[in-house]
Order: C-alpha cells, then structure tokens, then sequence
C-alpha cells in the first residue's frame, strides 16, 4: 500500500474511532457542582415523547442552529411562552432527538400544546447541520401530522438568493403531513441587520393568535430563571476544579491520559476547539487607521487538518474595557473574581458553560457583551430597575422601535452603555446573575475563510481579517468588534508595537494558557477548486474576499510544482487605494511568476478615480474574456461582502452574457443560473 493509501486509511481509522466514540471520551461527568458538569443536565434519552413525560413539558420549541442564534431565539420564545401561558416548556437541538413520536404526540401527551420551530437556513438555501436528519425525516419516515399545531420562525438572510428558504421548506414539509400552522411563518432577515426587530414583530402578534386558537389564559409576564448562580465560598480563582474561561472543563481539569491526549488529538468542533499557538502575524494595510491581520495557527501538534477553501471558527474573549465596563454597572466589580456555581433548575436545560466559574470569566468568555442591545432585552430588564425614575423612563424607549433606534441602536450601544444610559449611571445590582446568563446570548466563535494552501502549508492555517473598528457619525465612541481586535491586540505584542489600541485583552488568558494562543475548529465547505487542474477559474474577490483564492493560488503553484498542466485564472481583486489595502501586493507578483502566463490580476481601486469603480465593472469590462473562459468550462469563485458585491457580480455576469451572446437578459439570467446547477458558479460571501 502507498504511503499515501496508508495516511488516508489512518485518518479514515482516527475519525471513525472519534466518531463512534465522541460521546463517551468528551463526555460530561454529572451536574455534580465539578467544573466537568458542561451540558451535564439534559436529555437522558433522546425519545422526545419520554423526556416531556418525565418533566412534565407540554410544549416544546426545536432549533435548526448552525451559528447559535437560532438556539438563543428559541431559548427566548420558550421562556416567553412558559412565563406568559404558565406552560411548562422545553427546547430541543433538532439534533438530539428521535422524531417518531411526534406523529402520535397527542395520544401520549394529551394535554401537549404547542411545537415551535426556529429554524436558520444556511449556505445555499440548505438546512443546518442538525437539522439534516429532521427533514430526512419528514421525507421519508414521518407518516401524517394531523394533530400537530405549530409556529415557525425562520433565519435567514435577504442579500441570499435562497431567502428563509429552510423557514418556507419546514412549513411546506409540515402543512403537507397535515400540521396546522399558527399564523404566519416569521420571517427574520440579517441581511437588513433587522433580525431583532422581526422577531418581535412576529412574536408580538402571534401570542394573541395563539391565546385563542389553544384557549390559553395570559399571565403577567415574570421572570423565572431556569439556572440558579450561587455564590461559592470554598472556592477561589486558584481552585483546579473553576473554570476560568478554557471552552470546556477538559481543557483544565482532564482526569485521564486519554483526556489530556484528546486536548491534540480531538476529534475537534464546534463544542471542543484546539488550543493553536499563533506563529505569526502581521499587518496588511497600509494605514494609520485601518488595518487588516494575516496571522499564522500552528498545526504540527495537532492532527487537527483542513482543505483549501474551508473555513476556520475563532473563539475570541471580550476586552479588558468591555468586561470592566459591564461589571460595573452591574455592581460586580468588587467581585469579580467570586465563585459562583451554576445550577440548572429544569431537567432539560443544558448549562450554556462549565462551572463552578467566576463572574468576569463569564463576562469575557462566554456571553456576546459587545454587540447591539435588542429592545427585547431592555423590555425584559425593566422587571429589575434600580429605582424609580428608570422604571419611568423605559416605556417610552421600549414599546416604540424608533425612538428605540434612535437613542440606543444608531448610538451603537452595547448592553453597558444602555443599561448606563437608562439608569443614569445609577448601579443595576437588582439584575440577578442567572437573567443575564439567560438574556444574553453566548459569545459565538468567529469564521473566517483560510487563507493558506493544505498542499502547500499542511500544518498551518492562515487567516486574513480586516478590523472592526470604526467611528460612525451618530455614535460618540469607536465602535469595535470583538475577534478582529483581539486579533490586532495578538499582532501588537507578538511584534513588541507599542501603539495604544481601543481594546485591550487578556491575552494569557485562563490559568495562562492562551500566550498567544487561541481556540480554533474547522467547518468544512464546500467552496472548492475543480477536481481537474486543467479547468480554468475566474476569482472574484475584493478586500478580504481575496483570502480564499490566496489559498486556492497556492494550492495551483503547487500543481505547477508536481507538474500539473493548470488551467487559465482569472483573478478579480478590489480594495480603495492601490497604496493603502492591497493586501498581500507583492506575493501576487510572485505567484504570477511562478504560475507562467496562465494568471492574470485584474485590479479596481475605488478611490483612486473620480467614478468608484468596483470588481463588477472590471468584470463587465473584460466580459468577452470572462465569457471566453466561461465558455472554455471555467468555474466562477465569488467571496467577501454579501450585501453588495455578491449581487452587483451576478448582476454583472448576466450583463457579460447578455452582452457576449447577444441574448436578452432572461436567457442570460438562465445562462447564470445553469453554472450555479453545475456546481460551477460557487460562493463564499458573508
Ligand atoms: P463582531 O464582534 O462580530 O462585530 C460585528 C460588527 O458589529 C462589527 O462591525 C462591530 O464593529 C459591530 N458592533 C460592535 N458593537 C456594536 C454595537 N454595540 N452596535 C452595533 N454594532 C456593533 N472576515 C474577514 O475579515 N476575513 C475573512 O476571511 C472572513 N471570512 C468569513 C467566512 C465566513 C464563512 C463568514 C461567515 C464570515 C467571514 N468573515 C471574514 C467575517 C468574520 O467572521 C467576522 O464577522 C468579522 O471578522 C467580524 O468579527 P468581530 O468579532 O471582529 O466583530
């Protein structure tokens, strides 16, 4: 057998003995108050009708989540419901459990009220990944659903051809088994940053709709935490057993060999990162006040492996300065540093992080601190107004979505600063700990598409992202995301700069373990090259779009190199200024050397001319040469901004074709599409 049979055989050993045995080597050990007890309570099994039997659940909301929103509008409604109705409610990961009862649900669960959907749709119109089997089901096993009422609440995005399309394709599966729908399907679009809102819009009307269509009495809306926090006096910072912000008590408290092993060997996800050391990183721009990372994960400990095109999560921490600012206002700062344990009070609620913790570790590793404030959030928190005055003022702000807009989300205030603003820096020491665990989303790790060559550099990933730091004219204060700075925060003392930075960050992170060093996982995509070297391709990517053709440009000069015949690439790349965020300038004179005659840059600065000119017009521009290739069978790569310049390049294309062919547009708009059914029309946008 040749080496290489043999290393393909091996990795296809090792995951398959990850596989079969994930559960039980990652397995949690007990809501024993240990830190190890991560997901501890939950499901015992994954009978949907059994487990509501057992605790007494007569409603139920499932989640299609890929990101962990959708999970964290479910989290919301299910509360809702159950505070609002008095209906003892669960929520389940699509994933988790086994469908066959939910055709005779009724005869087991007479009393059952009410099933709940939420469901995200993802890439190209797909489902999630844990909601795969769920639609396997409905096509194939589920027989007829005729007492199953339900509501759906769709994510998606409208800059996406397949808007909602998984929202629209979970009412059409169920109303054809005969479910009936309550009301409207909700509709919530990322793409108008509006999600909040829909959700709102959405929920709002159809809780009345649902108070008469079930006969259900409302109730006055109270808080009731499904998570008790209590304060640990035996404990301290110290204590082996706290989590101080590691991803899960493993990465801390391992109890076997094996354990410790795992900590290189994974199997790695979304829920069990790897700890990658960061060799290197650098700055890109060319700028006082933008900048954008390239920044090197080291592998060679790992056999943690990716393929050019994929995608690697980075789970960052919040900044020293967000952290510091939310526990002030919350009155913790003083205790910061208290144990707390964290008890689930319902048999189906999954602890969101390991405990025993501490008050700051969960402020900066895992709750989203640093984003918008939702009204939704300042609603539920008026329950627990510091005084008077700001139980007056909340109303006002609250039950109206534009003086809302106006006065919290076009300031970009975070949580903090709204919570200051409404009370009048006046202390909220009445939130209790488990309302904020349970209203605030977790801190989701951030992708970001690779940027290096699995060929070419097998045992480390490259990452290129631009920082999100900007002053916007309706806000006082530089408003900044969380990844992209920690990320600037690494490359300044990796390479001793002593420039002053917004936010700063705890860059040894729990126990020290983070010296330069962050947790990682890959999700596997499908933006891939054609299988023969020989096809040509035409890349479409500007400003941080260009980071996947970077890998892909790569991955062709080591063809080149094992002397493959490669195809013509074309290469479309944008940015403002040739002199300001050409990123990687001059390795792509390099890979055109090295790549002979068969790659060609074509460049568009937007602010170097009067008119803006955009990879869209370059692309109409070289249309007969596009369409030329095209023609040749070449695949179309589009990566970077979704909002704008996905569409305007599709736009683009159908103009070439229309154009090049002599076509109307609706042949030429077909023309498009058919590369898409071929596989041969990929994007990577976001
Ligand atoms: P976040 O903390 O997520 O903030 C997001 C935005 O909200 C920022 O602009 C931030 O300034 C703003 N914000 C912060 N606070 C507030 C507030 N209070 N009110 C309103 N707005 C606020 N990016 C790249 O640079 N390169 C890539 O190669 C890349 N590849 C990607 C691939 C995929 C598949 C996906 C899904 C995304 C990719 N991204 C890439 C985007 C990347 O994942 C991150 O979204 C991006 O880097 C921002 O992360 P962040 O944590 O710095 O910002």
């Amino acid at each position: 057998m040749e080496v290489l049979d043999l290393s393909v055989l091996l990795a296809i050993l090792v995951a398959l003995v990850a596989y079969v045995s994930k559960g039980k080597l990652w397995a949690a050990e007990g809501n024993d108050g240990s830190a190890s007890s991560y997901r501890a309570s939950g499901f015992e099994t994954n009978d949907l009708v059994e487990t509501m039997k057992k605790t007494g659940k007569k409603a139920i909301v499932f989640y299609g989540s890929q990101t962990g929103t959708a999970e964290d509008y479910a989290l919301k409604f299910a509360k809702e419901f159950q505070s609002k109705f008095k209906i003892s409610t669960m929520t389940a990961d699509l994933a988790d459990v086994s469908f066959e009862n939910l055709q005779n649900i009724r005869d087991e669960i007479p009393d059952f009220k009410l099933a709940a959907f939420f469901m995200a749709t993802y890439g190209e119109g797909e489902p999630t990944d844990n909601a795969v089997e769920f639609f396997d089901y409905l096509d194939n096993e589920c027989e007829e659903l005729p007492d199953l009422k339900y509501v759906c609440f769709g994510l998606g995005n409208s800059t996406y051809e397949f808007y909602n399309a998984i929202g629209k394709k979970t009412v059409e599966k169920l109303n054809s088994k005969g479910a009936t729908l309550i009301g409207q399907l909700g509709l919530g679009d990322d793409g108008k940053g509006s999600m909040d809102e829909d959700y709102m819009e959405w929920k709002d009307s159809l809780f009345d709709l649902i108070k008469d269509q079930l006969h259900l009495e409302e109730q006055a809306v109270e808080y009731e935490p499904s998570i008790a926090v209590v304060e640990n006096d035996e404990l301290t910072t110290s204590s082996p057993s706290v989590s101080l912000g590691e991803p899960n008590s493993h990465y801390f408290n391992p109890k076997t060999e094996d354990e410790v092993k795992l900590l290189e060997t994974g199997p790695f996800d979304h829920t069990h990162p790897y700890l990658a050391p960061i060799q290197n990183t650098r700055e890109l721009f060319n700028s006082e006040t933008r900048h954008c990372i390239h920044a090197e994960f080291d592998l060679s400990n790992t056999n943690l492996k990716y393929s050019t095109g994929d995608h690697v999560a980075i789970w960052p921490s919040n900044s020293n300065e967000k952290v510091e600012k939310f526990l002030a206002i919350l009155g913790l700062t003083g205790k910061k540093d208290k144990v707390i344990d964290l008890k689930s009070l319902d048999p189906t609620t999954h602890l969101p992080f390991p405990t025993p913790t501490t008050y700051d570790t969960v402020l900066r590793h895992y709750l989203e601190i640093s984003g918008p404030v939702s009204r939704q959030f300042v609603k539920s928190v008026s329950q627990f107004c510091p005084d008077k005055e700001t139980e007056e003022k909340i109303p006002a702000l609250a039950n109206d979505k534009e003086v809302f807009h106006k006065s919290v989300t076009e300031k970009y205030l975070n949580i903090a600063d709204c919570l200051e603003l409404l009370s009048s820096g006046a202390i909220w020491n009445t939130i209790p700990f488990s309302f904020i665990i349970e209203s605030i989303a977790k801190l989701q790790p951030r992708y970001y598409s690779i940027s290096s060559s699995s060929s070419m550099e097998k045992q480390t990933i490259h990452v290129t992202a631009v920082v999100e730091q900007e002053k916007p004219k309706t806000s006082d204060h530089y408003v900044t995301g969380v990844a992209t700075n920690l990320l600037l925060d690494i490359k300044k003392h990796q390479n001793k700069e002593t420039t002053k930075l917004i936010d700063n960050f705890d860059l040894e992170g729990p126990r020290g373990k983070f010296h330069y060093k962050l947790p990682i996982h890959i999700r596997r995509s499908t933006f891939k090259l054609p299988s023969n070297p020989a096809t040509p391709i035409i890349l479409v990517g500007p400003g941080t779009g260009a980071a996947p053709f970077r890998g892909f440009l790569r991955e062709k000069i080591k063809q080149v190199e094992n002397g493959a015949n490669i195809g013509e690439i074309l290469f479309f790349f944008g940015c403002r200024k040739s002199t300001e965020d050409f990123i990687y300038k001059e390795e792509w004179v390099e890979y055109a050397k090295k790549l002979d005659n068969k790659f060609k840059m074509i460049t568009a600065f937007s602010r170097e001319t009067e008119k803006k000119v955009y990879v869209q017009d370059k692309l109409l521009e070289n249309g007969a040469k596009v369409i030329e290739l095209l023609d040749k069978g070449a695949f179309f790569y589009v990566c970077g901004d979704a909002a704008n310049m996905a569409r305007g390049v599709q736009l683009a294309l159908v103009k070439a074709y229309q154009e090049q062919k002599k076509v109307p547009e609706d042949i030429a708009t077909t023309m498009g599409k058919q590369l898409r059914v071929n596989n041969r029309y990929q994007e990577d946008v976001w």
